[in-house]
């Protein structure tokens, strides 16, 4: 019997900011230097609810699923305090298995020791949306990862025009019960099916209880690969509207 060995909790950590497009100056940046004016990739399957992905967030008016933006790289940083052996090369891994379903692209900017901002600060000092912050941390650092939770994660979503988009977001990695895992059986791909799980959570995945699916609440070790739910609902969260900046 497949044991639930790696439990990853805490979906919900979406926070709709209060940033609208009202506010002085305006919330928006100008247009990032990288976008595009169509949607960089295309999702692998089709989008279409089946029952077995839930969304995190929905639009003001209506189901359609709150995204990130599909015609600009999502930036990330990488904070590598508990880093795992190999662990960069298991993030991009996992972001590659997420780019390839959702068709949203990733670009890390590289590594960072400043601490995570909160999570109402969307804009960054230099003038575009802030990064994703990736923290290797430890439950002492982050008291959410305490007991069995490996990780958790979730992204920040501004509104212009009756529209809402996430803009960055925060995966946070319990490093010294991933380096546990790592060293058991399956362990790299059970990391990688951990960090795939929580990159689901920033692009706007709940958990959903279904079996074969990544984004169940509770990890398996037998799966490492998403389900058909999981890519259902990553083509849906990578076919949002591009911001129109
Ligand atoms: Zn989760």
């Amino acid at each position: 019997m497949a044991v639930a060995a790696l439990v990853v909790l805490l979906g919900a950590l979406s926070v709709a900011s209060m940033l609208d497009d009202g506010a002085a100056g305006g919330a928006f940046p100008d247009r990032p230097d990288d976008a595009a004016s169509t949607p960089l990739g295309v999702p692998a399957a089709r989008a279409g609810d089946d029952g077995q992905y839930r969304l995190i967030a929905t639009q003001p008016d209506g189901d359609e699923p709150v995204t990130y933006d599909p015609c600009a790289p999502i930036h990330l940083v990488v904070d590598p305090r508990t880093i795992v052996e190999g662990g960069m090369r298991l993030l991009d891994q996992a972001l590659d298995e997420v780019s390839e379903a959702s068709g949203l692209q990733f670009v890390v900017d590289g590594t960072t020791d400043e601490t995570a901002p909160d999570d109402e600060t969307v804009r960054s000092p230099d003038g575009g949306w802030l990064p994703v912050t990736v923290t290797w941390s430890d439950p002492v650092a982050s008291p959410k990862l305490k007991g069995s939770v490996a990780g958790f994660a979730g992204s920040s979503s501004v509104e212009r025009d009756g529209r809402r988009w996430f803009v960055t977001g925060t995966v946070v990695l319990d490093g010294p019960q991933l380096a546990r895992i790592l060293d058991g059986r399956r362990g790299r791909a059970s990391v990688r099916s951990v960090i795939m799980h929580e990159l689901g959570h920033l692009v706007g995945l709940d958990h959903v209880d279904a079996p074969g699916q990544l984004m169940q609440p509770e990890g398996d070790e037998t799966l490492t690969r998403w389900g058909a739910g999981d890519l259902a609902g990553l083509a849906a969260v990578g076919s949002g509207a591009c911001i129109p900046y």
